[in-house]
């Protein structure tokens, strides 16, 4: 695995590499953003490291302009955002943005270890280069706009797909359910927060009716929900 580091705080990136190459993944590690662009594009790695604020060209932008690369295996790889402003999260892993996963600063490098490999479990490509995010029976093609439980196929509308993966690229994190609409759906739907329960019940019960469990969606008392895999 290819894990390209972009990031300007020489120390952070030291610490970093190291822990990434400890773990046996091969790394290049790129101190502006431009550099870090151009190689990104070029090395093709399986996932970025990605610093916020960076001299040249900015993370944001950086992540932005990666995903509208033309070439699928690069508008689809992995990125983490390193970020010390917690403001900027929700907009980091919304639609704009794009980015896969965050990790605050200040962080240990474990943590963006175990980030990094949490996210190599459950997001896949197949062999058509399409996105497929998995959670053992649950394999979900984004690309494809296909769902499949225990083999099975798993019919739902179009915004119960896109409810279901997003859950799903944030396992483990609660969303609020105003943040869970805006970001599946691409809207404020801050009026309409109740039809996010009505999405996640239907999931429950199509889960459920092919045998899988459905509490793997867990609500999270007066927030919203979780995806627990
Ligand atoms: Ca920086």
């Amino acid at each position: 695995m290819r894990v390209l580091i972009i990031e300007d705080e020489s120390q952070i990136a030291r610490w970093v590499d190291n822990y990434f190459r400890q773990a046996g993944y091969d790394t290049v590690v790129e101190a502006d953003g431009r550099k870090g662009l151009d190689r990104a594009r070029t090395w093709r790695p399986d996932l970025i490291i990605l610093d916020l604020n960076l001299p040249e060209i900015d993370g944001l932008d950086i992540c932005r302009m990666l995903r509208q690369d033309p070439r699928p295996e690069i508008a689809h790889v992995l990125i983490i955002m390193l970020t010390a402003r917690a403001e900027e999260i929700d907009r980091l892993l919304g639609l704009e943005i794009g980015a896969d996963d965050y990790v605050t600063k200040p962080f240990s490098p474990r943590e963006i270890v175990a980030r990094a490999k949490a996210i190599f479990r459950r997001v896949n490509r197949s062999s058509t280069g399409n996105l497929l995010l998995t959670d053992s029976d649950l394999v979900v093609d984004v690309d494809g706009h296909e769902a499949h439980l225990g083999g099975q196929p798993l019919s739902l509308t179009p915004n119960e797909f896109s409810v279901l993966v997003t859950l799903l690229k944030h396992q483990g994190r609660v969303l609020k359910r105003s943040r869970l609409i805006e970001l599946a759906l691409g809207h404020d739907y801050e009026g309409l927060e109740r039809s996010v329960d009505v999405y996640i019940r239907q999931l429950r019960r199509k889960i459920g009716d092919l045998g899988g469990d459905p509490e793997r969606i867990a609500t999270v008392f007066g927030v919203g929900y979780r995806y627990e895999g």
